[in-house]
């Protein structure tokens, strides 16, 4: 279908008033933007035939066989439009991780974008009505207009969408017609081209950068430098710059709308849109959950409409997880849009039957009759889908805005549970503080109490948060806070279970490890707002005495901030391998112990102000057995091509400051040389390792690093443990761990998902807090278990091994999401400790750094990778430290 067609049908589809007219441009030459809009520029901004269209502009049709625009052409592009249109504001929100422009423009009617703060300040009313009548609110609803937030592009390798919305912004710029008046008077598009510019640049530079030669034209690496395709599970964790970003602008604006543009498999219906699938959260309003099912279908009909076949809805995506949608907790629908792939990013996929499911149903009513499927079919499809989103928005805004308010005043008006109450003191501040920063992003409002009160039959001290659930966005803090109960949903009676689009669980007490207590009715205690989450404040001791030393304790998973740094000077830093009391205090296994020398008290000083983690001074070193760090520990990561987990770690790993590097091919010739530890997770395996990226098929300046390495390799891996090095290994690197070195262990869940299913829960697990690994964890910390491993040991004699973690012998396990069959955990064991040859591996069956979610267990990387190279010291030396 032509472009041209496409307008018109799209305009007839919408039922709206007149015909569409499309400006023919003027020819205009290309010509990138270079300053912002200007007085003059906005004076000029009506003559839209000065817009030249994307073909004139990139020199090639939007979505034609193998032609990808890039963002160096995309940004002046946008930037170009807006000073020339009086439609359009463009606004670089900030700087990607990366360093690119994150782009968002505002779009709507010349009269709307000059009246732009009214229309927000009435928005913001609506989102949070306290103080709001129903008459006043009826009134905004018929004044106001509404918003309508699309994003494309999140995931980089989806191609189509980012492409369309060129095409999005020159019809919404140019287009002189009653159908275009009557979107852009009633709404405010708010347009966010490319949500992961990153990864546009990554992928689009590399597939032109590989034409005309024979190397694959997709970039094989993670196209989001920390979390790759993982950029849309962290809409709860917040961790991402461009999550800042995003969440920044929903906060300000108040979309009542919010479209995720995507892709699915070539062969999955040519486009989903919603009604999702069972289950959907139930703190997401129902008006929430009905409008997004409005949106859905009125997408479907358009497309319907306009002859496009193959479209669907009710399948695969479910509402549940928050990693997948803020939006939805803020008054928001989430419409996620999904169109099928072509072939290589950007040709027709060529098939000898007509693709995708031939059979009709009623959430699949034409099936898709051709036998290709083309970039400029996919921009067509997603282009009809969004113009049907707006025009159902735009022609009934009163409802939209009216049902805004009441979402809005049920939230405010909540009363059960009343409150949670984070206690003041907790053993680990880093994981409260984490939470209130989230809770901060995410606009939840923060009490502190001044007093020490009684709430829900408990004392509390002065100092503990409170978070009351009768606030506009009480919903998200409740979801977070809470334990969830995923239904059995089972494909047939006695079948096995639907699995969840994604996992079941994000209690955050549980993942970082500390309290929040639920607390059914009202209490009363006086509190001042927490406008910015701080560090909480701690006090320096005086020097330690003659033979004394200062202490650390292992609670806080931040405490690795403050090793990061002592790495980095090389402050000599030890660690007691036993509880050991002093002056009445007791510390436990695993207390960090420095000599009271004026460099570590700098660092201390500081990092303990920084993470809130509080310094003690000891009046003697204890005569117990420890260990001495080693001194800029050489921390190595495996990290293959579009590897997730490791990814992650990065991150985790940048954000504490631990000095690593990647463990790359050349590497393998001297790996002892290069490194102390090395970290294996989630997703490394034999063959990640030995065949790794295939050589003829990415160039080897750029990808030379992640080529195989063969047998030799595996052996050179293996002999680097066994001469000396620490391995630790997690989720399937627990196997391929195993695989390396024979470990002892057999896998003892069943195969069967009727049996045994468990998509990403929280679950029971006893830790040893006397062992090196576990070192400072709560003996009961929940294990995260995302369709994990569990182990029996088969022998003990093979290698020394200890037990570090393992499931209870009894109980169902399920603390927080979905288990089927937790009877099959009973008894069996997830972490070990190995001493192999001269070396020490540490394999967790279980995901224990899983999308920095989990930081509470993570912490155990993190102790493994520093113990294993770690000197080990009897009494007598621990006690003079090391000398
Ligand atoms: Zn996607």
């Amino acid at each position: 279908m032509s472009r041209r067609t496409l307008l018109k049908t799209t305009a007839a589809a919408g039922a709206a008033a007149g015909v569409a007219t499309v400006v023919d441009p003027d020819g205009a030459a290309a010509a990138p933007a270079t300053t912002a809009k200007t007085g003059a520029a906005a004076q000029a901004a009506a003559k839209a035939g000065a817009i030249p269209t994307p073909e004139q502009y990139f020199g090639f049709q939007i979505g034609s066989d193998g032609h990808l625009a890039t963002w160096d052409k995309m940004v002046p592009y946008f930037q170009l439009v807006a000073s020339k249109s009086n439609r359009f504001v463009y606004e670089e929100v900030g700087k990607t991780t990366l360093g690119n422009p994150y782009v968002l423009l505002t779009i709507s009617s010349p009269k709307n974008l000059a009246n732009l703060d009214n229309l927000i300040a009435a928005n913001s009313k609506l989102a949070d009505p306290r103080g709001l009548s129903p008459t006043d609110a009826q009134t905004l609803a018929q004044t106001g207009v509404a918003f309508y937030y699309v994003q494309a592009g999140i995931h980089s390798t989806e191609v189509g969408n980012s492409q369309a919305t060129i095409e999005w912004v020159y019809r919404l710029a140019t287009e002189q017609s009653d159908y275009m008046s009557s979107l852009l008077d009633n709404l405010v598009i708010l347009m966010v081209p490319c949500q992961n510019p990153d990864g546009l640049v990554l992928v689009n530079d590399y597939f032109v950068s590989t034409a005309g030669t024979n190397y694959s034209r997709t970039y094989p690496d993670l196209y989001h430098h920390y979390c790759g395709h993982d950029d849309n599970r962290d809409w709860f964790m917040l961790t991402q710059v461009e999550s800042h970003m995003n969440v920044q602008i929903q906060n300000k604006y108040h979309p009542q709308v919010f479209q995720d543009s995507h892709q699915a498999g070539s062969s999955a219906p040519r486009m989903f849109t919603p009604p999702y699938l069972s289950p959907y959260d139930i703190n997401i309003d129902p008006i929430t959950v009905q409008q997004t099912d409005v949106v859905g279908l009125a997408m479907q009909r358009g497309m319907t409409a306009a002859g496009m076949k193959g479209v669907g809805w009710g399948a695969e995506y479910d509402y549940w997880t928050p990693s997948r949608q803020y939006c939805v907790y803020h008054g928001a629908v989430r419409i996620l849009t999904e169109a099928a792939s072509c072939s290589n990013l950007a040709y027709p996929l060529v098939s000898n039957n007509p693709i995708g499911q031939q059979t009709t149903d009623i959430n699949f009513i034409e099936p898709y009759d051709q036998k290709t499927w083309t970039l400029r079919q996919i921009v067509d499809y997603v282009s009809v889908a969004f113009y049907s989103g707006l025009e159902t928005v735009a022609h009934d805004t009163y409802n939209w805005l009216y049902n805004f308010y009441r979402i809005g005043t049920k939230a405010v008006t909540r009363t059960s549970p009343y409150a949670y109450v984070i206690p003041a003191g907790q053993r680990d501040p880093q994981a409260v503080r984490d939470t209130l920063e989230i809770f901060n992003l995410g606009a939840v409002e923060i009490k502190q109490a001044q007093a020490a009160f009684s709430a829900g039959g408990k004392q509390y001290p002065a100092g503990s948060y409170i978070i009351y659930l009768d606030q506009p966005y009480g919903g998200f803090a409740k979801t977070l806070l809470e334990v969830q109960d995923y239904p059995l949903l089972l494909q047939y009676p006695g079948g096995p279970p639907q699995t969840p689009y994604d996992v079941t669980a994000q209690t955050l007490p549980m993942l970082l490890g500390f309290q929040a207590d639920a607390i059914p009715s009202s209490f009363s205690v006086s509190t001042k707002a927490v406008s910015t989450v701080k560090a909480e404040p701690v006090t320096m001791p005086d020097a330690p005495a003659s033979g004394g030393a200062y202490a650390v304790g292992p609670e806080s998973y931040g405490v690795y901030q403050i090793v990061s740094k002592l790495q980095k000077q090389g402050i000599p830093t030890f660690r007691a391998a036993e509880q050991f009391t002093d002056g009445g205090r007791t510390f436990p296994a695993g207390t960090f112990v420095l000599p009271p020398t004026a460099a570590a008290r700098q660092v201390l000083q500081n990092q303990s102000k920084n993470t809130g983690i509080p310094v003690s001074a000891i009046g003697a070193v204890p005569a117990v057995s420890g260990v001495q760090l080693k001194a800029g520990t050489k921390i190595g990561l495996l990290k293959p091509p579009d590897n997730l987990p490791s990814g992650w770690l990065m991150y985790i790993f940048d954000q504490y400051g631990v000095k690593y590097s990647i463990v790359e091919a050349k590497d393998y010739k001297n790996l002892s040389g290069k490194f102390d530890a090395i970290v294996m997770p989630q997703g490394v395996s034999k063959n990640s390792i030995t065949n790794g990226l295939n050589a003829n098929n990415y160039p080897a300046d750029d990808w030379s690093w992640a080529f195989g390495v063969g047998d030799a390799g595996w052996t050179a891996l293996h002999d680097f443990v066994t001469n000396g090095g620490t391995l630790v290994a997690y989720g399937s690197g627990s196997t391929t761990a195993q695989s390396l070195f024979s470990l002892p262990i057999s896998s003892i869940l069943p195969n069967d998902s009727t049996k045994f299913y468990c998509p990403g829960s929280l679950l029971s697990q006893e830790l040893d807090p006397n062992n090196p690994v576990a070192w400072g964890m709560d003996p009961n910390h929940p294990v995260w278990f995302n369709e994990d491993r569990a182990y029996q040991l088969t022998s003990t004699t093979t290698y020394p091994v200890e037990v570090v973690a393992k499931y209870p012998d009894s109980g169902d396990q399920l603390q927080s999401g979905w288990l089927i069959g937790g009877q099959y955990l009973n008894g069996a064991v997830n972490g070990l400790s190995w001493t192999v040859g001269k070396g020490y591996v540490v394999t967790f069956g279980s995901e224990i750094g899983f999308r920095t979610w989990n930081r509470g267990e993570e912490k155990m990387i993190f102790n493994a990778m520093y113990y294993g190279p770690s000197a080990k010291l009897t009494a007598a030396q621990f006690q003079r430290l090391g000398q």
